[in-house]
Formats: structure tokens, sequence, C-alpha cells
């Protein structure tokens, strides 16, 4: 960290500072010009974090050299992290998975049908959202409880692992009882607290991107996740917020190749809501796979048209079909093996 002082700071502010660094046991190396002081801080990236130095009388600048995250990223840790559910499915590490279902879960017989779809195609997981985090609060929000039993039933009769989101904290203990992997939605990538406590449930993690987060803020959210302990977490890019209007959200592959060098963790890219445009789910996810992915996922529904949320941007299954030979070629290219148990 460099702690940059004002044109000609007093002595008693630059000792000020000093003293703080050296009270909370970091090293200051002080570069002194005609003009301007300038600190180098080495020291226990927490420590010196925590220090509130930016409006101290004097500082002009603080300037944070180190990363803010460590756990995730690839200098700590270089090799892939490589996530295995208890039903033999793997993602990262040259895996590719496919995670496919409805926006959310509707009854046993659509359930079943896309189960049944997803198993014969080659997708790894069973998708489908119980607690939905929808925008307006008179939209359907999702049959809590008893969708999580149709979807854990339609996930059995198969042998498929179930993703699905935890929308409150206090849900979790009751998700994670009927779920393999814990998603949190776009809307809570910085409710550190859900992050704090899925960090501690012993389940894998799928973090969504914040619908204005930047690659270093996911990041971030993800270190408190591996900081309670847990280290079989996924990431997903599905679109964030721009002036564009045409697509539901802007996906950014340029994120997921950049998260590719920066973060061991494997990514997956979710071209349904990314686009909210069924016509484009295919090309951005063969894109994906070319920029990095580790996986998708994506929305399929047996009756789209009937959908109670994201009819528009979800395949129906011989869209699903397709997509799976689109991307077959692509995966062998970019050198992938299926995730598949
Ligand atoms: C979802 O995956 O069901 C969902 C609600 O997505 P997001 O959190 O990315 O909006
Ligand atoms: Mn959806």
């Amino acid at each position: 960290m460099l702690v940059v002082m004002r044109d000609h700071a007093s002595r008693k502010d630059i000792d000020h500072v000093v003293d703080l660094l050296e009270e909370a046991g970091a090293q200051a190396h002080l570069s002194e010009g005609e003009v301007k002081t300038i600190i180098g801080v080495i020291g226990d990236r927490e420590t010196i974090y925590g220090l509130e130095l930016d409006g101290l009388p004097g500082v002009e600048e603080v300037i944070r050299v180190l990363k803010p995250y460590k756990l995730v990223s690839r200098d700590f840790q270089p090799e892939d992290t490589v996530v295995t559910l208890q039903q033999g499915a793997t993602i990262g590490g040259g895996a590719f998975a496919t995670i496919a279902g409805p926006c959310s879960v509707e009854s046993p017989e659509q359930m079943r049908a896309v189960a049944s779809a997803a198993k014969r195609v080659g997708a790894a997981m069973l998708r489908g959202g119980a607690y939905k985090p929808r925008t307006s609060p008179y939209a359907f929000q999702g049959l809590g409880l008893e969708g999580l039993r149709m979807m854990r039933e339609a996930a059995d009769e198969f042998g498929l692992p179930v993703v699905t989101e935890v929308l409150d904290v206090r849900d979790a203990e009751t998700v994670a009882e009927w779920a393999d992997v814990l998603q949190v939605g776009a809307r809570n990538m910085q409710n550190f607290m859900m992050l704090d406590e899925l960090g501690k449930m012993g389940k894998p993690v799928l973090l969504k991107r914040g619908l204005s987060a930047t690659i270093e803020e996911l990041l971030s959210a993800a270190e408190y996740v591996l900081k309670g302990g847990n280290r079989d977490l996924i990431l997903c890019e599905r679109g964030i917020r721009t002036f564009e209007t045409y697509t539901r959200n802007t996906l950014d592959l340029a994120a997921v190749a950049a998260l590719k060098s920066l973060t061991h963790l494997p990514i997956v890219v979710d071209p349904s809501h990314a686009t909210g445009r069924r016509e484009l789910v295919s090309p951005m996810a063969r894109a994906s796979v070319i920029a990095g992915a580790d996986g998708i996922m994506v929305e399929v529904h047996p009756e789209p048209e009937r959908a109670r949320c994201d009819g528009p941007q979800s395949l129906d299954i011989p869209g699903f079909e397709q997509l799976m030979s689109d991307l077959a070629p692509l995966l062998e290219l970019a050198g992938k093996r299926s995730g598949v148990a």
C-alpha cells in the first residue's frame, strides 16, 4: 500500500501516519521529495487494509497495491479448482458441466421432463428456482419447499445433482437439505452475511456476478466463501447492466477470459439471463466455450410459452438438444471433457 501525503504535508501529519502504521505492526518506508512525501507500507494485508488512513490530516490518497482478495487468486493456488459433486459430476480443470433446467420449479411433470432430457443429452446438473428473486413483488415468487421436493425427486430419478438458489440466509439450512449446490443470485452477490454462512455449510456454492459488479467485486465476494472454509465455489457470469436494452443484460465474455487468469475457480456462463432471448443462447454458449468457460447454465422448459418465469429466454427440449450438439465440436476444440458423472 502507498500513502501519498498532500503537498508540503507537515512533519506532524507524516509522523502520525507512520506511528499508526507501526503500532499496527506494519513497516513504513518514507520517500521524501521537495513537495511530496510518499509512505510505502509493508505488512499483513488484513491489518493494513483495516486501517482507515484516507481521512487523516495531510493524507491525499491511499493506493492499494495488493489485491483485496487472496484465497481465490491464481497466485495463491496456480492449479484449477475442480468441484466434484456427490453424484460424481465435476466442473473445472478441463471438465465442462452443463447446468440445465427451468427458471422456476412449477410442477413434478415439468421437472421430470427437463431432468429426463438433461440426462439424455449429457447435462451434468439440474437447475430450477424454488425461491425466486423477482423484480416485482407481485410476480410469481416460487413454490418454496414444495418446489425443492419436486426438483429433488426428478433429479434423483435421473441421478442428477441439483443447483438452486438460496434467496435468504434464513432458508439456507432447508435448501442445503435438498440441494447439492447452493446458488447465490446476482442480487445477493454482495450479501456478505449470506456468503459467510454459505462458506461454513459444507456444500458447493455457485456465485452469480452482481448486475453491476466489477470483476474485482465478484472475486472479493468469492473470497468471503473461501474464507469461511468452503473451497468448492463456482463463479457465474450472467451478464451485467449496460446502456443496451435489446438484450436483457450484456454478456461480459472478456470477464470469463480474465477470470480464468485471475482465479483458479471454475466459471460458468449463463447465456439465458445474459441475453434474455432464446435465439441468442446457443451463439453465446458457443462463444463462452471459446472464451474458456468451464460450463454453462441454461434455462430449459418443456413448454416455454407457458413458463411462469423467463419463458422468452428458455429453450424448449428440442432447442436444448440442438444446443448440446452445437457445443460438442467446440468442446472438443477447446480440449474439454464432459463433467458428467
Ligand atoms: C436464476 O438463475 O434463476 C436467476 C434468478 O438469475 P440471476 O440471479 O442471475 O438474475
Ligand atoms: Mn430466470
